[in-house]
Formats: structure tokens, sequence, C-alpha cells
């Protein structure tokens, strides 16, 4: 990093971004985040309404946007959605693994053993999928996978959940450590932000987001939004974090008195 100004180290321009679950919530804050400065962006997810309206609302904004519908957990799927990025930008340079969640919480004896595969299997092997498949088509560029506090603590309710986020965060250093220096692997765990996944989660809806801040008490007092953790990912992807690597950047509304 030499004599650049910070709106040149934040500049994407030139940047080919792939982003999982980019269809709705903070994947497409994050999609959005990258478009708009600069990046051209892949959007990704199985439901292709979804990323199809992401992507046509990017390039309405001046973008460069395609969406390809993709299945994270299918290996030649992700490969392919890796080789399209390629074909259609002409290199791959960032790669955000956001695509996951759980739709329910409940204790660990109570859970059933299908729904521990299946968190695990869209929450941590994706990712080990997509980092796979990013490093391959990369030669240089980013790494970001989308973890949670639940990766780094007790939650009860959250164990199968918590568990597939933090063998996401181990993931995240250990890779991050095999890929310099051509490639930095960083992570983001979000706070709470309202989102489908999230509130189904909680058995709540947008109506009771009041109850949810007071619940959480919140130290910067508000929820969370989808730009909150893109801005965090544009940092991390842009050049203004070109000496940052295996780290995991919590964006949460504060850190809680204990
Ligand atoms: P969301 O349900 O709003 O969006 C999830 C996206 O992932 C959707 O586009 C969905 O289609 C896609 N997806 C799900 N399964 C997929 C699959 N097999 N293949 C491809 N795409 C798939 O969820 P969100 O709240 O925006 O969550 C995004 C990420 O943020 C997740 O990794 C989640 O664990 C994490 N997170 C969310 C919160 C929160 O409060 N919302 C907090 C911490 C971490």
């Amino acid at each position: 990093m030499t004599d650049r100004s910070t709106p040149q180290l934040f500049d994407m321009s030139g940047h080919v971004a792939v982003v999982t679950g980019g269809g709705r919530g903070i994947g497409a804050g994050i999609a959005r985040s990258f478009a708009e400065a600069g990046a051209a962006v892949v959007v990704a997810a199985r439901r292709t309404d979804e990323i199809e309206r992401v992507a046509s609302d990017l390039r309405q904004g001046g973008a460069s946007a395609i969406a390809v519908p993709t299945d994270v957990t299918d290996d030649d799927a992700v490969e392919a959605l890796a080789q399209r990025a390629v074909d259609e930008f002409g290199s791959l340079t960032d790669w955000v693994n956001n695509a996951g969640g759980s739709p329910m919480r409940m204790p660990l004896m109570e859970l059933p053993r299908d729904e521990w595969d299946r968190t695990l299997a869209l929450n941590l092997t994706a990712v080990y999928i997509g980092c796979m498949a990013a490093a391959r088509h990369m030669t240089t560029g980013s790494i970001i996978n989308i973890s949670s506090g639940a990766g780094s603590g007790p939650v009860p309710g959250s164990a199968h959940y918590g568990a597939s986020k933090a063998g996401t965060n181990s993931l995240t250093w250990t890779l991050s450590a095999e890929l310099a220096p051509e490639i930095r692997v960083n992570g983001v765990a979000p706070g709470a932000i309202p989102t489908e996944v999230m509130l189904t989660a909680l058995g709540r809806d947008e109506s009771q987001l009041d109850e949810l801040l007071a619940d959480w008490n919140i130290p910067l007092g508000r929820l969370g939004t989808p730009q909150d953790i893109g801005a965090a990912c544009l940092y991390l992807a842009s050049d203004a974090a070109s000496w940052v690597s295996g780290e995991i950047l919590r964006v949460g509304g504060g850190a809680k008195a204990r």
C-alpha cells in the first residue's frame, strides 16, 4: 500500500465477486455494497426469481451483474459457478460464502439428527466447497466466510448452528495461512439482523422487531441491516484490508458489558 487515497483503497473496480445466498437478506446487502463500489457481481442462490431480481437491480444501478442458480451443497454446481464467473467477466477475485442459517432452535437433546446433518452440510461443508472452488479459480484476491456470534460462545438452542459456524471460523483461520500470500481469507460474524431465516428461527415476525431489540439489549440501540454487513465485507475485500487475513470481524451493534 503506497500513496493511494482512501476512496481508491475502497474502490472495487476490476474486482469480480461471487456472493452466495445473494438473493435476499445479508447476501443481497453484500452484493449491493460490492456493486456500488465498482465490482462485477455474480449473485448465486437456489431461488432463481430472487437472484434475478437482485442482479437486475444492480444492473439498473449501473453495475455488471449476473444471476447463477446454484445449490452451494453441490460440489459440481459450485465448481460451475466459479467457472461461470471467469467465463463471464474474465477472472475471479472475490468470493463470499454467505448462504447459510438454520430455521430450527431447540435444545440439542431434542434436535432431529437430520437437522444436525443438514446444518453442518449447509454452514460448514458448503463453505469448504466454496473456498476450494474459489481458490482453484483465483490467482489473487479474497475469500470471506459469513460466520455468527453463535460460533464463539454458548447459545442455547443453537448447538448445531454454533458448531457449524465454529467450524467455519477454524476453516477461515487455517485457510488464511495455507492460501497466503496470494489469497486473503477472513470471516464476518453478524449480530442480530432481522432477515427471513433469523425471524423463522426465533419464531417472530416483522411486527415484533421492537420486542426483539429489547430482548437482545444491543449497546448501539438498533438491530443490524444487510448494509452493515455489506460495508464490513467491502472493507475486507478491498485493498483497504490488504494487510488483513485470518480475522473474524464481529459486526453486531457493540460488545455487551459483563
Ligand atoms: P436468509 O435466509 O435471508 O438468506 C439466506 C440466503 O441463502 C438465501 O438467498 C437462500 O436462498 C440462500 N441459501 C440457503 N440455502 C442455500 C443453498 N443450499 N444453496 C444456495 N443458496 C442457499 O438469511 P440471512 O439472515 O441473510 O443469512 C445469511 C448468512 O448470515 C448465513 O450464513 C447466516 O448464518 C448468517 N447470519 C445471519 C444472522 C442474522 O441475524 N440474520 C446472524 C448471524 C449470521
